[in-house]
């Protein structure tokens, strides 16, 4: 046995730390692409257990993983460089919801949709809402600084932690911010540990804001018989004084996938598909669902469905669940995108994606979080098919490049994990890339957290091949 191996097992038992093959292919992958096999699967549960592994890490020079619920589209917590994988969603579950000063502290194995569902009890809401708040954890979410449909209205992750507790890469305890809507101490540590996928330090505990919870909503459903007018209902609307928690999109490959999924009801007439929902005052949303009316009434939208109970809401937005597991059944592989875009540059952005699907003959499908310019589109392959996979590759790389070319982002809310670290200079530039870097070394001198992640290796391309 290593010596590193020995050393674990005298801090976790044997019950907490997993070297059998069959326990490691289990942590191999995620909702992405590749295999990558630890060396070891450890299951920490508290802080001091996190500050040993690291020290064990440093000593020895494995890499470590961490590891939520495994639902990152980008790679983020396949152990690339082999090593440690620690497994952070069987820490004890803790949420407490501190009302007076609108806070939750969280745990980083609580699943987000227990966040929502907690902070509900109080009459408060915990607005990010990534599609998978079910089965994610906020340590996930935390690194990834994910997003959701609200993201519209209330923002990202980013936009709701006021404060967490860090294992360094070197195993040092560190807290950032503070339980304080405001703060402008020193440089602000909690953004940047947001969003770097799980690449600076261990999220331990966080401390998130919360803010009351509107207390109705107004579901709208509109559809349109191209993209250039739904474009226009989207700009009409985002500029006319009202601001939607929601809305989103979904192509005609959508609704016709969803339609053949499981019936619902959709246009499949039509070419896109806006959800919108609005929050707040019972008054107010009467009001302003009546101007939204009136817009897409201007843009011939048909139909325009005004949801007149919490039933009928429910119904069209199970429908726009319904996407990811209809379209799955298109093709066996997806290939999950979150280019995402200037809200003016929507339609220009449809168009070269149009474009993509007929160059490399790709089933191309287009949905998600539109009105923030978040697109999904996502390629329905088969990774058996060698042929295939390289034209899916390249209409990959042709997604990014519209993005950049319209002035948008290689990713909104899904990170870059190994997926789309071969483009980051093309956004970031060589200069801001080496910045990221020298962060990072400075951060973590041995390169021991999450190693092969954001930062592409020498030569490195956009390979969806390697199993
Ligand atoms: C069906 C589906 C729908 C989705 N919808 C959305 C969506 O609407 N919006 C969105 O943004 N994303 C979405 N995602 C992507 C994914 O769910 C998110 O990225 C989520 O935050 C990952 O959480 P997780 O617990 O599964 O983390 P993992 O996938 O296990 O890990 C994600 C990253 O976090 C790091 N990490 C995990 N825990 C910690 C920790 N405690 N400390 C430091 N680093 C850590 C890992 O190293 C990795 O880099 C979706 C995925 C699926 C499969």
């Amino acid at each position: 046995m290593h010596e590193w191996e020995e050393q674990l097992r005298a801090l976790l038992s044997d019950k907490r730390v997993f070297t059998e093959l069959a326990d490691r292919y289990s942590y191999s992958f995620d909702a992405s692409f590749g295999e990558h096999l630890p060396e070891v699967v450890v299951q920490p549960k508290t802080t001091e257990e996190v500050q040993t592994i690291m020290k064990i890490a440093n000593q020895f020079g494995l890499a470590v993983t961490p590891r939520g619920q495994g639902t990152c589209l980008s790679g983020g917590p396949l152990p690339v460089k082999g090593g440690i994988l620690l497994d952070m969603a069987q820490w004890p579950r803790e949420i407490n919801v501190f009302a007076d000063d609108l806070i939750a502290v969280v745990t980083p194995s609580v699943l987000t949709a227990d966040i929502h569902a907690a902070a509900e009890n109080h009459g408060l809401m915990y607005p990010p809402d990534p599609s998978s708040a079910h089965v994610s954890t906020i340590g996930g979410n935390l690194a990834e600084n994910s997003g959701g449909p609200r993201g519209l209205k209330y923002g990202v992750t980013k936009d709701f932690v006021i404060g967490l507790e860090i294992v360094t890469p070197e195993g040092e305890v560190m807290h950032t911010g503070g339980r304080t809507i405001k703060n402008v101490t020193g440089y602000d540590l909690t953004k940047l540990l947001v969003g770097s996928e799980g690449t600076l330090g261990v999220i331990t505990k966080a401390t998130l804001k919360l803010v009351p919870k509107p207390p109705a909503v107004q579901t709208m459903m509109a559809a349109f018989t191209d993209m250039a007018t739904a474009g226009k209902a989207i700009s009409k609307t985002l500029t006319s004084g009202v601001l939607p928690a929601k809305m989103e999109f979904m192509d005609r490959a959508c609704i016709e996938a969803v339609e053949r999924y499981r019936p619902s009801g959709l246009p499949t007439a039509s070419e896109a598909l806006l959800l919108i929902e609005l929050d707040g005052h019972p008054e107010t949303i009467k009001l302003e669902a009546e101007q939204v009316k009136q817009i897409l009434l201007e843009l011939k939208a048909d139909p325009i469905i005004t949801a007149e109970s919490d039933e009928e809401a429910q119904k069209l937005w199970s429908a726009r669940k319904l996407v990811s597991p209809a379209i799955a059944t298109i093709k066996p592989t997806k290939i999950s995108e979150d280019a995402t875009v200037p809200r003016s540059r929507i339609p220009e952005m449809m168009e070269r994606l149009k474009q993509i699907k007929e160059d490399y003959q790709v089933e191309l499908v287009v949905f998600g979080h539109i009105g923030d310019g978040n697109l999904h589109p996502d390629i329905m392959c088969d990774q058996r098919d060698e042929e295939e996979m390289i034209r899916a590759e390249k209409a990959v790389a042709e997604i990014f490049r519209a993005a950049l070319d319209l002035g948008g982002t290689l990713s909104g809310e899904h990170g870059i994990g190994t997926m789309k670290a071969p483009f980051m200079e093309q956004e970031m530039g060589e200069v801001g890339v080496s910045m990221l870097k020298r962060i990072k070394e400075a951060w973590d001198p041995n390169n021991i957290m999450n190693p092969g992640k954001i930062f592409a290796e020498k030569g490195q391309k956009l390979v969806l091949r390697d199993g």
